[in-house]
């Protein structure tokens, strides 16, 4: 198949690419590289089913293809709330957009939706069901409620257009190709600990997040495209939940670093809680997630290091 990635030279848009060249297809890898970085798939780039085409979402792309995943947009929130109307644009406008192409096509499209369109929730874990507790002017509303936008419009082109979508809500992810300022968790307290310096934790460090190691989401992208007609959305995430405490407790003791903890005000609207009921995902997809937390750990600080040595 052909198979277009949108924000392909991202964290986890790169991670895709390969999967999908290494199954024999073609892929166009189409990024704007306002996040994302060429060091992710420069060595992709001598495959001569790879394309590389830097574009924006936010203007209309013509190419024919079988499938598309849709994964352009900032995901840190320092990344997407830098500039928040342009966050806004890239959810709902590249949405359109891509939803035009595969209408005019034929194709199959996943949106990368996210836990986010549970804000902060008031159920613990989170069902598919649930309609979330959103802040709609709030720090991170450019980024929750454009998720959110973006998911209408799926649904929307899904029973007024036949489009063929699927709709996948991802849970914090980690793991190799992270950005070094990406500014999420998993990665600043990895480079914090390589370098011994304070590990930052934001309040008290007892909110909760689930994490899930690279391998696992694209594993389940990939099941959710492929299967046979069931749009979603479905939560893609590894239920174990593990404090920010704990979290940098087991990174200071897996780097065997000197770091100390210093603790930093929380950011506004910062979620609580966050781990996904999988049911849905395990039932319709036959889908779980299989690297527990030490050893995603284990191979993305093997990552920061030899980067942070470079
Ligand atoms: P990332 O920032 O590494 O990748 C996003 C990519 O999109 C980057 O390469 C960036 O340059 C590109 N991009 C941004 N705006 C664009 C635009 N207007 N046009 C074209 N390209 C553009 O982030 P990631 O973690 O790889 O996230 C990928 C997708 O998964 C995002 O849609 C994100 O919302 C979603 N997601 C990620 C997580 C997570 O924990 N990593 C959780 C939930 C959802
Ligand atoms: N579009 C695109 N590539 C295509 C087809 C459409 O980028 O191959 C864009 C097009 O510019 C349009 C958007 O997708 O703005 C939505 O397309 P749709 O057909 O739904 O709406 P319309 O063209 O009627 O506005
Ligand atoms: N966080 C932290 N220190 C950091 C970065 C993040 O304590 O250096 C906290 C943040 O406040 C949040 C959690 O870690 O409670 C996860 O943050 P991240 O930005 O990774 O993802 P999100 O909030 O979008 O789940």
């Amino acid at each position: 198949m052909r198979i277009l990635v949108t924000g392909g030279v991202g964290f986890i848009g790169s991670h895709l690419c390969e999967t999908l060249l290494n199954q024999g297809h073609e892929v166009l890898c189409l990024d704007n590289y306002f996040t994302g970085s060429k060091r992710n798939i420069v060595h992709l780039l001598e495959h001569p089913y790879f394309e590389l085409i830097r574009h924006d979402v936010t203007s209309p792309y013509y190419a024919e293809v079988d499938q598309i995943y849709n994964l352009a947009c900032p995901a840190s929130p320092i990344h997407y709330q830098h500039n928040p109307i342009k966050t806004v644009k890239t959810s709902v406008i590249g949405a359109i957009n891509m939803l035009g192409l595969a209408k005019r096509v034929g194709a199959t499209i996943l949106q990368a939706s996210t836990s986010e369109v549970y804000g902060d929730p008031l159920i613990n874990p989170q069902v598919e069901s649930y309609w979330g507790n959103v802040n709609p002017i709030g720090a991170r509303s450019c980024y929750d409620e454009g998720k959110r936008c973006a998911e209408t419009l799926f649904v929307n082109y899904h029973e007024q257009n036949n489009v063929d979508v699927r709709i996948v809500r991802i849970f914090n992810t980690y793991g190799p190709n992270m950005s070094v300022n990406d500014g999420r968790v998993v990665s600043n307290f990895i480079i914090q600990a390589l370098k011994n310096e304070p590990i930052t934790i934001f309040g008290d460090g007892q909110q909760t997040r689930s994490f899930q190691y690279v391998d696992d989401l694209v594993n389940g992208m990939m099941l959710m495209m492929n299967n046979d007609g069931f749009t979603g959305p479905v939560n893609i995430g590894n239920p174990g939940e593990f404090t920010m405490i704990e979290l940098a407790e087991k990174i200071i003791q897996l780097t065997g670093s000197a770091s100390k903890l210093s603790f930093l005000p929380l950011p506004q609207d910062d979620p609580k809680q966050r781990k996904p009921d999988i049911t849905l995902a395990k039932e319709k997809l036959g889908w779980e997630p299989t690297v527990p937390l030490e050893a995603g750990l284990i191979k993305t600080i093997s990552y920061f290091d030899k980067v942070l040595s470079e």
